[in-house]
């Protein structure tokens, strides 16, 4: 299937690794130009050198230019990367000065600490609420009007399956994350007259480097092998498994097709089964 995006423009939030990664690489294959966003230099050049391998064409000989962090992709689809944090309004100018206009949005951000919420402090919580409700509040409000100017937008946000079932160590990320979600409902029927559409990605289990940490760290902390501390998480996942983050994006990808225009306001859950109602 022809997702019917070749050409268009995606900034991608903290995406070196883990699902951010996976969703730059699904729009990549699709002959999206993908500007990536993440911290740490080392994982942004593997990344964007694997940008360039799935764009269309598949030439892996593409030189680098001037710029050592910016690269022509396979088949003359512009990809680049940019070193900041996004969490910062300094992170974000950047992130919006190299890719200023994006038809495409993914934001994402690490997720809060874990703990217990009565030793949260003020500042816990407007670190937790800046990375994961007002940064992606604030990159909406940077593009949405150019998107709906030009008739077509497609805005997705990773957040999580916290949001639906809340875990109760994660209440940082539980309270951050439903804000972004309850604005996004509202905005989201306000710009999909436009062809502009607003969805949310909840993803429940996910192999990642964040997940493998703290599945050491547990394995570690219960004095079992890391396969037995994963069996544990697993046991009540339907699917029997542990999600590959290429099934997160190409999910993120199919949000932002052109077929996906009549989607707009949804929190799309993918966890393997694991969550238990009816609907
Ligand atoms: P990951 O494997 O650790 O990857 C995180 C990526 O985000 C890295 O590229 C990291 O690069 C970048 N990043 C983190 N903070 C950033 C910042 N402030 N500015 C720019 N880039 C930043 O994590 P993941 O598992 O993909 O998780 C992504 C999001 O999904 C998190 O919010 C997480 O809480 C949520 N989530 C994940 C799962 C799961 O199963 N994986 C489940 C539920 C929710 P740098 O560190 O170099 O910046």
């Amino acid at each position: 299937m022809d997702l019917g995006i070749r050409g268009k423009r995606a900034l991608v939030c903290a995406a070196s690794k883990g699902l951010g990664r996976a969703c730059a690489l699904a729009l990549a294959a699709e002959g999206v130009a993908v500007t990536i966003v993440a911290r740490g230099e080392a994982a942004l050049q593997t990344t964007l050198a694997e940008l360039q391998k799935v764009g269309a064409g598949g030439n892996e000989d593409v030189p680098p230019d001037a710029d050592s962090l910016r690269k022509v992709g396979a088949g003359g689809t512009a990809h680049q990367a940019v070193m900041a944090d996004i969490t910062t309004p300094e992170g974000r100018k950047k992130a919006l000065a190299a890719c200023p206009d994006p038809d495409i949005l993914v934001t994402n951000a690490g997720g809060p600490p874990p703990g217990d919420f009565r030793d949260w402090t003020r500042e816990d919580w407007i670190r937790a609420l800046d990375a994961n409700m007002l940064t992606p509040i604030e990159l909406i409000k940077a593009t949405v009007d150019g998107m709906i100017a030009r008739r077509f937008g497609r805005i997705v946000n990773i957040t999580s399956a916290a949001v639906k079932a809340p875990i109760d160590v994660l209440g940082l990320s539980n309270g951050a994350r439903a804000g972004l979600t309850g604005f996004v409902a509202g905005l989201a029927r306000k710009t999909v007259r436009y062809n502009v559409t607003i969805n949310n990605l909840l993803p429940g289990l996910f192999d990642t480097d964040r997940i493998r940490n703290v599945v050491g760290a547990q394995a570690q902390a219960k004095g079992m092998s890391y396969d037995e501390a994963l069996a544990e998480r697993i046991a009540n996942i339907p699917a029997g498994r542990i999600g590959d983050p290429t099934e997160f994006g190409a999910a993120c990808a199919f949000l932002c097709s052109a077929q996906a225009g009549y989607i707009t306001g949804q929190n799309w859950l993918l966890d393997g089964g694991a969550y238990p109602g009816t609907f």
